[in-house]
This record gives C-alpha cells, sequence and structure tokens, in this order.
C-alpha cells in the first residue's frame, strides 16, 4: 500500500513540476517566438508547421533534389546527373526556405544551439521514409576547422548529429573525419566547379578502422550543390567506407516547393517532433 501512495505522490509531484514548469517557461515557437497553445508541438507553432516546406518524393535517388511531380522515381536529376558525387545517397527534410531557412540559419549564425532539437527530428522523419537508418552503422557530422571551431564556439552539424543519433539510437562518432583546411564559406564560392575546388582535399580521416567496410551517415545543415558532403564521401570511400549516406537539414532546390494547396504525399508525422521523455523538463 505505501508503494501505491508513494507512486501515486510521484506521479503528482511530476505532473505539478511539469505544469510549473510550463507556467514559469512557457514553450514558444522557435521560429516566429509565439507562446504555445496546449495542444501544439513546444517547438513549432501550427502555423510555422503549415508554412515549412517539407521534401516530399519524388527526389533524385543520387541527390535528393526534388523532381517534377511525374518525374520517373529512378531517373538522376538534371542538378547532378553530369556531375560525379561521391556519396551514395542524399536526403534533407525541408526544402531551404521558410521557417526551416529560419531555424537552420539561427542555429548557425546566432548560436541558437537548441534549434538542432527540432531540426533533428524533421531529418529523423524524412529519413524514416526510406531505409537509411536500418542500414547505417554510425553517423558522422561534416566537420568544422578548428579555428572556424574556436570562432563559433560548436559545430552545427555535431549538435544535429547528436540528435539525430539519440532519436534513431546510433552511434555518432565526430571525430571520423577532420577539416584540415580552413576553406572560405561556400557561400563566397558561385559555382559549383568553385566550390568543389575550394574543398577539395580538405578533409582526411582519422580512424581508419571506424571507416573501413562500413556504411556511415554523414550530417551536415544544409546543402547547396553537394560539393562539401561529396568531397567528405570521396575521403570515406578512399578510406575503404562501403556506402556513404547523406542527410541535411534543409536542401536548396532549383524548383519552388510544390505548392501547399496539394498536399506532400508524405503529411509530416507531428508526433515525431514530441522529445523522447528525458528531455521533456
Ligand atoms: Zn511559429
Ligand atoms: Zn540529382
Amino acid at each position: 500500500m505505501w508503494a501505491d501512495l508513494e507512486n501515486a505522490f510521484r506521479q503528482r509531484t511530476a505532473y505539478l513540476a511539469r505544469a510549473l514548469s510550463r507556467l514559469i517557461f512557457p514553450p514558444h515557437c522557435v521560429v516566429c517566438r509565439h507562446p504555445a497553445a496546449e495542444d501544439e508541438d513546444r517547438y513549432l507553432c501550427r502555423d510555422c508547421l503549415a508554412r515549412t516546406a517539407f521534401v516530399s518524393d519524388p527526389t533524385c535517388p543520387r541527390c535528393g533534389h526534388t523532381l517534377g511531380r511525374h518525374a520517373e522515381a529512378d531517373t538522376r536529376c538534371i542538378e547532378c546527373r553530369n556531375v560525379p558525387l561521391r556519396f551514395d545517397r542524399a536526403v534533407a527534410a525541408a526544402h531551404h526556405d521558410g521557417p526551416a531557412r529560419q531555424m537552420v540559419l539561427a542555429l548557425k549564425f546566432a548560436g541558437q544551439q537548441h534549434q538542432a532539437f527540432p531540426l533533428a527530428r524533421m531529418l529523423a522523419a524524412r529519413l524514416r521514409t526510406t531505409d537509411i537508418l536500418e542500414r547505417t552503422q554510425a553517423i558522422a557530422p561534416v566537420p568544422l576547422h578548428r579555428s572556424r571551431l574556436r570562432t563559433r564556439g560548436f559545430n552545427q552539424a555535431h549538435l544535429l548529429a547528436r540528435e539525430l543519433g539519440r532519436l534513431a539510437r546510433l552511434p555518432v562518432d565526430k571525430d571520423i573525419l577532420r577539416r584540415t583546411r580552413n576553406t572560405p564559406p561556400q557561400t563566397r564560392a558561385p559555382s559549383l566547379t568553385a566550390r568543389r575546388s575550394n574543398v577539395r582535399g580538405a578533409f582526411t580521416t582519422t580512424s581508419p578502422p571506424a571507416v573501413q567496410g562500413k556504411t556511415l551517415l554523414l550530417i551536415d545543415d544544409v546543402m547547396t550543390t553537394g560539393a562539401t558532403t561529396s568531397e567528405c564521401a570521396g575521403t570515406l570511400k578512399r578510406a575503404g567506407a562501403k556506402t556513404v549516406f547523406v542527410a541535411t537539414a534543409t536542401r536548396r532546390m532549383n524548383l519552388p516547393p510544390p505548392d501547399d494547396t496539394e498536399p506532400a504525399a508524405e503529411p509530416y508525422p507531428v508526433e515525431s517532433l514530441v522529445p523522447p521523455p528525458d528531455l521533456d523538463e
């Protein structure tokens, strides 16, 4: 009987603690800062969620670029047909546009590290529509050069990888790759050719046994032409990796997001945004 009473007391206290914390620190939408209603997701309000352009299939089986609505699912897109990409497949959660773009920029340039939580959840939801997570043996973030890491204080790709690893219960190895050259930001390199030469030879692997024969999932915040992730994948492949997948929170697309009057084929599973219990404080 005492055990029952103790249990009931504990549940009651936990409930009160949660209610009190919601009262003192009410959750706000990470994009528009609007206070979240009781039945809303704790990260994104209903409006921002509705304005987010999630990537929906058909997408290019290699680079993950959106294909026209009537494209054959196994055709490589014109974006990458003539480009030697070294990864096996790339996917992204959302178009680099609207709320998702704002979240990536806030994470990267405004030091809002908490943005990694909702972004990783979007990524997990997208990856669950593929077999990538089942096949992956370890997750690796695209590394920053140590001088940029010192200035920024954190690697946004590592924050995303760490959270995704927790959600997917996969090991994260942040030291598999190292950036040996501090390259100028890719945003300053206009063309694919310029971007590719910008990052050529910029990475090295630090632990061959962690790479040889392995299927790895490389994580970055945003993919534009794929030059950086392709260079990383090439480095891993030369070190013996069997398969290298790439997943990014957002992707710049040369096609507008689908018209929102037509719902995406894979509606975004809001349930997957609910944080695991140990985070719910
Ligand atoms: Zn909002
Ligand atoms: Zn493509």
